[in-house]
This record gives C-alpha cells, sequence and structure tokens, in this order.
C-alpha cells in the first residue's frame, strides 16, 4: 500500500542512468565524448557538495566532467572570460556555474554569458523564453524532474487542476509552465497567496517548492491527490526532509514523492540528460 503510493526517485533515476549510459556509449563510437564544465566561484560548503554529486553523477554515465573551482575574489570580468573559452571550446558540451555566486558578481550577466547550445542548466534567457513559448530548448532540471515522475507513475496532466506552491525562477514559475504545456489547469500560489488551503484542496495534484519543513499537511489536501515535493530542509534532528508532511500525508494521497529519494535526483539526473542532449545536438 505504502509502496505503490510512492513515486521512487531512485528507481526513475537508475533507469534514466541506464539510458544516458547507452547513449553516451553511441555517441563516444562516433568520436564525441559528451563533457561537462563545472565552474564553482568560492567555497561555500553546500556548493562544493553540490559539485561533488555533479561530478560523481558525470562518472557513473561515462561524461567527461571538469571542475573550474575559483577563489571567491574572482572578478566577474575573469569569470565571463573562462565562460567566453568554454563557449568556444568544441569539447565542451555542458556549462554549468553553480550558483549562488559571490556579491560582487552579477548572477544575470554571468548566466547569459553561457551559450545557449551549452547552457545544460536551461538558466540563460534564451532557454527561458524558449521554454515558455513551447520551442527545444533545455528545460531547466528541477522542474522538468517533476514532471518526469508524473509522467513515470502514470499521472496525465491535461486536464487536471494542479496548484503549485513557490513562484521562483528556478522552480515554482518553470514548472508550472511546464504543466501548463500539459493542458493542465494551473494555479501558483506564493508568500501573499490568501487561503492557500482552501486552493490546495481543490488540487489534483499540488508541487510544493517553499523550503518549509511540514509546510503542506494532510488537512490541506483532497483524498486521492498527487503530491510532488521539491522542498530540501533539515529538520530539528538535523535529518534531511521535504516541505510535506510526508507521514500524515501518506495515508491520504494516491501518490507522494520522498525526500531524500525523489525529486532531486531528478533534478541530478536530467543535468546529465541535457549534457548529453547538447553532444547530440552537435552531431546533428
Ligand atoms: P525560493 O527561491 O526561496 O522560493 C520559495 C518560494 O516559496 C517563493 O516563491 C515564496 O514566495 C514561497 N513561499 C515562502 N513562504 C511561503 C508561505 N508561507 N506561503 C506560501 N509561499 C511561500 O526557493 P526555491 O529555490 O524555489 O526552492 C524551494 C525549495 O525547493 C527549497 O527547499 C529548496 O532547497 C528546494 N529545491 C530543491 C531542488 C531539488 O532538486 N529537489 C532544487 C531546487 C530547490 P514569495 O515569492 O512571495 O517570496
Amino acid at each position: 500500500m505504502y509502496e505503490e503510493k510512492l513515486i521512487s526517485g531512485k528507481e526513475i533515476s537508475a533507469a534514466a542512468k541506464a539510458e544516458i549510459s547507452k547513449k553516451v556509449a553511441e555517441l563516444k563510437a562516433k568520436g564525441i565524448h559528451p563533457k561537462l564544465s563545472v565552474i564553482i566561484v568560492g567555497e561555500n560548503p553546500a556548493s562544493q557538495s553540490y559539485v561533488r554529486g555533479k561530478h560523481k553523477d558525470c562518472a557513473e554515465c561515462d561524461i567527461l566532467s571538469d571542475n573550474i573551482a575559483l577563489p571567491e575574489s574572482t572578478t566577474q570580468e575573469e569569470l565571463l572570460d573562462i565562460i567566453d573559452k568554454l563557449n568556444k571550446d568544441n569539447t565542451v558540451h555542458g556549462i554549468l556555474v553553480q550558483l549562488p555566486l559571490p556579491k560582487h558578481i552579477e548572477e544575470y550577466a554571468v548566466i547569459n554569458a553561457i551559450d545557449p547550445s551549452k547552457d545544460v542548466d536551461g538558466f540563460t534567457a534564451v532557454n527561458v523564453g524558449n521554454m515558455n513559448i513551447g520551442k527545444d530548448c533545455f528545460a531547466p532540471c528541477t522542474p522538468q524532474g517533476c514532471i518526469d515522475m508524473l509522467d513515470y507513475a502514470g499521472v496525465d496532466l491535461c486536464g487536471k487542476d494542479v496548484v503549485v506552491i513557490g513562484r521562483s525562477n528556478i522552480v515554482g514559475k518553470p514548472v508550472s509552465v511546464l504543466a501548463l504545456q500539459r493542458s493542465a489547469t494551473v494555479t501558483i500560489c506564493h508568500s501573499k497567496t490568501k487561503n492557500i488551503a482552501e486552493k490546495t484542496r481543490m488540487a489534483d495534484i499540488i508541487i510544493v517548492a517553499v523550503g518549509r519543513e511540514n509546510f503542506l499537511t494532510a488537512d490541506m489536501v483532497k483524498e486521492g491527490a498527487v503530491v510532488i515535493d521539491v522542498g530540501i530542509n533539515r529538520n530539528s534532528e538535523g535529518k534531511l526532509c521535504g516541505d510535506a508532511d510526508f507521514d500524515g500525508l501518506i495515508g491520504k494521497v494516491s501518490k507522494i514523492t520522498p525526500v531524500p529519494g525523489g525529486v532531486g535526483l531528478m533534478t541530478r539526473v536530467n543535468l546529465l540528460k541535457n549534457t548529453v542532449k547538447s553532444a547530440e545536438n552537435v552531431e546533428k
């Protein structure tokens, strides 16, 4: 019963990784070895850990990856110079700048210096624009991961009432667009929304991306709803948890994603997918 309700990121990402490895082998046979370049500025421990995870994932699927670790004192000009070199390097298929950047560097300028054809995070204005009008693009990894999980679980979005809680540029807004493109009726809630529970109780699918432990509780969902939990928080015992009260919700929902082992793994695997897609585009 419990197992049937779980949309497991572990299961989906393992299947996706096998598929990615196969594509990498095919590309290598044609003389193209997919490669991701990751730039990290400064020594934020959380960022360093995320970056280590990205290299480990690449290695698992035989994707090349290089790590460009720069000191906190790096100037915007120096960073733009490095991006320019990577843009021109034909052996590099994906460029990722780990966020956040130090305060003296303008994030928007740096992200938009990345050649959109190598923007495997899907954060450049060109990719965001193309995603919004439904054109081919690198979809941002976390929002696409949410949709992938619904697909894998056989949840059709067409005509469904979807409530997204959170409106950030990296999760809430793009996942709303992707759900709309699947013909869902989408309501976006944020910190100024009145009576969120009234809205979530009407929802067939709730995607919660707030960053607060136990934000979504059983009284806020209707029987049989589907919950995609994007949140990554630490509870009072220091354990990883999402935004949804998993234990309270499991008896009421029809499907739910766990944290850990949920959306986070999909984010990671979609970065690999986008890197391989970029390498495949070179071939075309
Ligand atoms: P964010 O930029 O801080 O955005 C949070 C959103 O939640 C904002 O839109 C904010 O509304 C809204 N919000 C805050 N308090 C609220 C409240 N009381 N009621 C309703 N809405 C409220 O965060 P984010 O980057 O989108 O990330 C959200 C969560 O997802 C975090 O826990 C983050 O760690 C996690 N995350 C996970 C992954 C993954 O791979 N699983 C990837 C990215 C992020 P306003 O806009 O009005 O302020």
